[in-house]
């Protein structure tokens, strides 16, 4: 089975989110089950296209793509996802992407306003391009809206050319918060005809174009990052942002799979990013750890009754920082540590630098981008604080895990599928969580895990049972493969 798997970020090469840790490892785990997976990403400037030996693929003709008047040329760069044998391709073109961020100006922090342009320019280069690969996918893989229109494309535009004519269309949905809404105008440099923007047609929405929407109509079948979510989208406005009708429509054919981790990159075992290692069998490293991360980042010497808390996080609604506000004074008032590390909206870097103020000592602070304290954090910290008003799949509770760091969260999307609640009766459960979306339900959910936390033989064995949590990706492959089948059966 052939695969292009297409996405606008991957690790190593270039992260903002999530989607950046799916893209990197799924491809190599559905490799090691036998499928020939390539992938497919813009080649934004910051790739570094000597440390990654990346090449122009040979035999390939840049194709021309017309844009105002001018002609862009579009090219195709090669390079391998690392440790792995999976073919990397990179779209390469300097207007679009020859630039310092992925979808994001880092100067004003501002997203590109071309941005509609350059997610058309790279699905319609991959269209040209990968004719010209003498290699046929039976199948491609698209991730969020950057990539959707592609479905379209498949469908429509390209419906009666014979390299396409056969070929099978999977949307991945990773959050449906970010659709790609643009003015209508972006129909024409994207080809598609006059005829077909109608009000309540594929490519309308709202007197504008919705990317999402379109690949949501036009792909074979659609997945989202867990079975929850799936439900979520469609079952209202708050979740489904509008979609959630056209989603609904598309009931059968829309399934979730939750994301699994990369173990050989979060692994207390083995990770080379924290200061001391440690298992299961031996949690000493793991005490170690937390006493060296409340020194450094210069908070008050703490004894091992007092737990520590993390949050590691976009700072952005979605992640229910709203509701640790209202209960920011009642958490600080019981004898804890908190480390926070996060970036994005100035709302949420004022709160937590008021906060910090507020309790010197208590709240470490980090507004910064920091893999390595990210490492750091997950583990040294007793819980993980996670009340995201929604959640697609999330990743930190499953590092969380893996570190015997307990998840605290709301049970929603992928929380909801991941994290079991503790019942301290039976010994069974990898941590908290709470249903409703409020400071009160928050906090009662924070105050029993801070209770549990004094019985140290009921804590112990809550971490054991999360640490022993399996979200290897072989699993989730195995699921898109089945998809994958299907798909092909249609
Ligand atoms: P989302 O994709 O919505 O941001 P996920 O939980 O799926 O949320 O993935 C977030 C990823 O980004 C995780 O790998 C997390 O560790 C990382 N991350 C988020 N914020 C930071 C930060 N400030 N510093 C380092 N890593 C971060």
């Amino acid at each position: 089975m052939k695969i292009l798997y297409v996405s606008a970020e991957m690790v190593p090469f270039a992260k903002e989110g999530g989607l950046a840790d799916v893209a990197g490892a799924l491809p190599v785990a559905l490799s090691k089950e036998g499928i020939d997976v390539r992938t497919i990403m813009p080649a934004y400037r910051k790739i570094d296209r000597k440390k990654f030996s990346l090449k122009p693929v040979k035999g390939i003709t840049p194709v021309k793509i017309n844009y105002n008047g001018q002609e862009l040329e579009s090219s195709l760069l090669e390079g391998k996802l690392p440790g792995s044998d999976v073919i990397a391709y990179f779209v390469e073109n300097e207007y679009f992407f020859g630039r310092e961020g992925v979808y994001n100006n880092p100067d004003t922090k501002e997203g590109y306003e071309d941005n509609a342009e350059r997610f058309v320019f790279f699905t319609r280069s991959i269209m040209e391009l990968i004719k010209q690969l003498g290699w046929q996918p039976d199948l491609i893989h698209l991730n969020d809206h950057h990539t959707s229109l592609i479905a379209a494309y498949i469908k429509r535009l390209h419906a009666h050319d014979n390299f396409y004519k056969k070929m099978k269309v999977l949307l991945s949905i990773h959050n449906l918060g970010y659709q790609g809404i643009y003015p209508k105008e972006i129909m024409w440099f994207a080809m598609f005809d006059q005829s077909e923007y109608y009000p309540m047609s594929a490519f309308e929405f709202f007197d504008k174009v919705n990317f999402m929407k379109i690949g949501i109509i036009f792909s074979d079948i659609i997945n989202t990052v867990s079975k929850t979510y799936a439900q979520e989208i469609m079952s209202s406005e708050e979740y489904g942002f509008g979609l959630e009708g056209v989603l609904r429509d598309r009931k059968d054919d829309l399934y979730g799979i939750v994301n699994g981790i990369d173990y050989s990159v979060w692994n207390p075992e083995t990770d080379e990013l924290i200061p001391n290692k440690f298992s299961i069998k031996d949690l000493t490293g793991k005490t170690k750890n937390k006493e060296l991360l409340i020194k450094e980042q210069g908070l008050s010497f703490a004894e091992k009754k007092v737990p520590l808390l993390g949050i590691i996080s976009r700072l952005a609604d979605q992640k229910g920082f709203d509701i640790l506000e209202g209960c920011m004074d009642d958490l600080m008032e019981n004898d804890i540590r908190l480390i926070v590390l996060g970036t994005g909206q100035k709302k949420y870097h004022d709160m937590f630098e008021e906060y910090s103020k507020k309790y010197p000592g208590k709240i470490g602070v980090n507004l910064t981008f920091n893999n390595e304290l990210a490492h750091k954090i997950e583990a040294a910290s007793d819980m993980f604080l996670m009340p995201s008003r929604y959640e697609p799949c999330g990743l930190n509770q499953l590092y969380s895990m893996k570190y015997g760091t307990i998840p605290i969260v709301r049970t929603t999307g992928g929380l909801k599928d991941t994290v079991t609640p503790f019942d301290s009766q039976t010994g069974k459960g990898t941590g908290f969580t709470f249903d409703g979306y409020s400071s009160e339900e928050l906090m009662v959910t924070i105050s029993k895990a801070l209770m549990a936390y004094q019985d140290k033989d009921k804590w112990a064995v809550l971490v054991q049972n999360a640490m022993n949590e399996d979200f290897s990706w072989s699993r989730s492959a195995k699921e898109y493969i089945e998809l994958y089948n299907k798909a092909l059966k249609k």
